[in-house]
């Protein structure tokens, strides 16, 4: 009987990855999934129960912060999916908290890569942040941009995914002998399969519960989980798969947010905000405002009010064959997703 591929999944509790392990496993691979800690089961009960996963999901512990860690999960493996970095917002050390798991976890994955001497590709999770700490309304991002604004003090946790995928292209310099594919998603929403609740779907339980002051002039891009998965997958299987794909569906503003959930009739039960500050005087008031946030939410405030993000995805349409869902019913079916896991609070 033919070998099943094996792929290894870094992170394998996290909202992406589930996915893609989900994914992965309907198509035959065989998976290993690196989770931090064997012991917490409840964390990582849902992966055992997806199709296949009793024949060809194996866990295997590893943490980002020790070194040698990721060798047992991905000796023999032919691709690594590397997803596992803290994506958090507001840290109290972002040294500690963001730059150094990101980028030292990138480098012993690739460095266990080399050892393992199996793997043929290693696709890298990386981000937009990696592209840009700041949109900037008057031009057009595409694979070639790299943030260069972000630091420490300033959106933390787009540097660390800066410095990690520059470490991993630093790393590919020293021809390890396999190939690196990176994917850079926007927002990703749509429904978790597990119980955690992952940052952006965070944000947009904020939005409905009303922890907005009102409607800001802010833009986001949005692609949905099943598509990041998909992309992915077909950077492993698509062999000319190469560089960087910037992986986002389409941009829109918090008002077009908040119009497509009140359409829908969300307003009815939870605290949508119907407060207009997305005109140019409350914008610099919200920017003043923005200093009496958490350090974060403020940072990101102050580098995002006020401007478009335009971006080409080209690239990712093109080459490895993506059609993006439709993201209003992303939308609509993360809200469902959140009702469902008891994330959102109704209106008293
Ligand atoms: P999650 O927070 O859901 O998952 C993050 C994963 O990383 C978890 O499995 C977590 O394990 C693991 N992890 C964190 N720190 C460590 C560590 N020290 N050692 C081992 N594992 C660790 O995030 P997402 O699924 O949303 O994100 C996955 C990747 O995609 C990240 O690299 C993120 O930067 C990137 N990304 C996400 C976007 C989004 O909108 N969601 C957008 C663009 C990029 P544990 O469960 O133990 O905490």
């Amino acid at each position: 009987m033919a070998q099943h591929p094996i792929v290894c999944v870094t992170g394998a509790t996290g909202f992406i990855a589930a996915h893609l392990i989900k994914k992965l496993l309907q198509q035959g691979y065989a998976v290993r999934g690196t989770v931090r800690k064997l012991s917490k089961h409840s964390s990582y009960r849902f992966l055992e129960n997806l199709d296949g996963a009793a024949e060809r999901l194996e866990l295997i512990e590893a943490d980002l912060l020790s070194p040698g860690s990721f060798d047992a999960a991905i000796g023999g493996t032919q691709y690594v999916m590397h997803t596992a970095s803290p994506y958090l917002i507001n840290v109290r050390d972002p040294q500690k908290n963001l730059v150094e798991p990101a980028l030292e976890g990138t480098r012993s994955v690739l460095e266990s890569c080399r050892k393992a001497s199996s793997v043929k590709r290693v696709v890298l999770t990386s981000s937009i942040a990696a592209i840009t700490g700041a949109p900037d309304s008057n031009r057009v991002f595409t694979e070639n941009d790299w943030n260069t604004t972000s630091s420490l003090k300033e959106n933390p946790y787009h540097y660390s995914k800066t410095l990690a995928e520059r470490a991993a292209w630093e790393f590919m310099q020293e021809q390890p002998g396999f190939d690196l594919v990176v994917i850079n998603p926007f927002m990703v929403i749509g429904p978790s399969l597990g119980a955690s609740l992952n940052t952006t779907n965070q944000m947009i339980r904020d939005i409905i519960t009303g922890v907005y002051p009102g409607i800001l002039d802010v833009n986001w891009g949005f692609v949905d989980v099943r598509d990041v998965a998909l992309a992915h997958i077909r950077a492993i299987e698509k062999p000319a798969a190469h560089g960087r794909y910037l992986c986002s569906a389409e941009a829109l503003d918090m008002r077009n947010v908040v119009a497509i959930l009140r359409k829908a009739g969300y307003g009815n039960d939870y605290k949508l905000p119907s407060l207009d500050l997305s005109g140019k005087a409350a914008t610099t008031l919200m920017k003043l405002v923005s200093w009496s946030q958490p350090r974060d939410t403020g940072a990101y405030l102050r580098t995002h009010l006020g401007r478009r993000m335009r971006y080409d995805n080209d690239k990712i349409r093109k080459e490895l064959d993506i059609q993006f869902r439709n993201i209003e019913s992303s939308l609509l079916e993360t809200v469902e997703d959140l009702i469902s896991w008891g994330h959102l609070k109704k209106k008293s």
